[in-house]
């Protein structure tokens, strides 16, 4: 069957190079049987791979050229699903069922894999693992130490629900088209060690609001969030005054907190920790 077209798009750079592709399905390591998500299988080079390792996969493509290619290759087979929809709108715990969770693979169209990311979180009851082809500045940005200029809401918003590790590159030759950047293969696993109690979204607003200006200080950040957030703030004595509350200096830039801090930070202001 002929292919159709790459759509720039939908971030389409189709792995070509199998030996990557066996790399990648080899970090997940896929158990007999196990159900695994599959985001963007594109043509179906991981795919087959994982099929071939004995997991079923629910495969989640958005684009409608690629189901008639997916299912000549995977049709009809009673381990492989093909959910044709936007994978920022998938509900992933229903999506899995038999089974009540999978772990992800997916080589992941860049313009979209901050929402992805976000979304997986959210969802990481049934998502405890994921093993992520990403753009290497992004998992730069992931794995960024406090103090890193990498460092940025990304960060925090990874590192406040799982463990993350860089595990290995891949060159732009790997693909077709060939795209202008190196890529990442990354491991997140949802966190079991239960770091203290927090609003979760609160830390995400506090952290939107601390990294908006990167060059600023955290105080000046704080003291430009969004008006409801500002408002919250005032409880606490103002922007000085919970970050006082929270023990950090006023005068440090963002992508120098610790995730500790920015709970912290949070608790001080949801009431808890105070
Ligand atoms: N997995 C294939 C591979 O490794 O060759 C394709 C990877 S390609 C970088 C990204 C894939 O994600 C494409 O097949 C694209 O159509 C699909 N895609 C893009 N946006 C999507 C979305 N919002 N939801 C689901 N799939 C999407």
């Amino acid at each position: 069957m002929n292919h159709p077209r790459a759509k720039k798009r939908l971030g389409q750079n189709f792995l070509v190079d199998e030996s990557f592709a066996r790399r990648i399905v080899g970090a997940l390591g896929p158990r007999a049987g196990e159900t695994v998500i599959e985001i963007g299988p594109g043509r179906g080079a991981l795919t087959a791979l994982l099929l071939e390792g004995g997991a079923r996969v629910v495969a989640v493509e958005l684009d409608r050229e690629l189901a008639p290619v997916l299912r000549e290759r995977f049709g009809g087979r009673e381990d492989f699903k093909l959910v044709e929809a936007d994978a920022l709108g998938v509900d992933f715990c229903a999506a899995v069922e038999p089974a009540g969770s999978a772990r992800v693979v997916a080589n992941l169209p860049y313009n979209i894999s901050t929402a992805i990311l976000q979304r997986l979180i959210e969802q990481r009851r049934c998502v405890p693992e994921m093993v992520l082809m990403l753009q290497r500045e992004v998992v730069g940005r992931i794995t960024a130490p406090p103090g890193s200029a990498e460092r940025g809401y990304l960060t925090v918003l990874v590192e406040a629900f799982c463990k993350s590790e860089a595990l290995f590159d891949v060159p732009p030759g790997a693909f077709r088209p060939v795209p202008k950047v190196w890529s990442t293969v990354a491991r997140l696993r949802a966190r079991t060690d239960g770091i203290e109690d927090f609003d979760e979204g609160l830390l995400l607003r506090l952290a939107g609001a601390g990294f908006a200006q990167k060059r600023k200080t955290i105080l000046n950040n704080l003291r430009s969030a969004p008006e409801d957030l500002r408002a919250l703030f005032e409880e606490a004595g103002g922007a000085a005054g919970l970050l006082e509350a929270a023990g950090v200096d006023p005068q440090r830039r963002a992508e120098a907190l610790t995730l500790a801090e920015w709970v912290a930070l949070t608790q001080a202001l949801s009431g808890r920790g105070r």
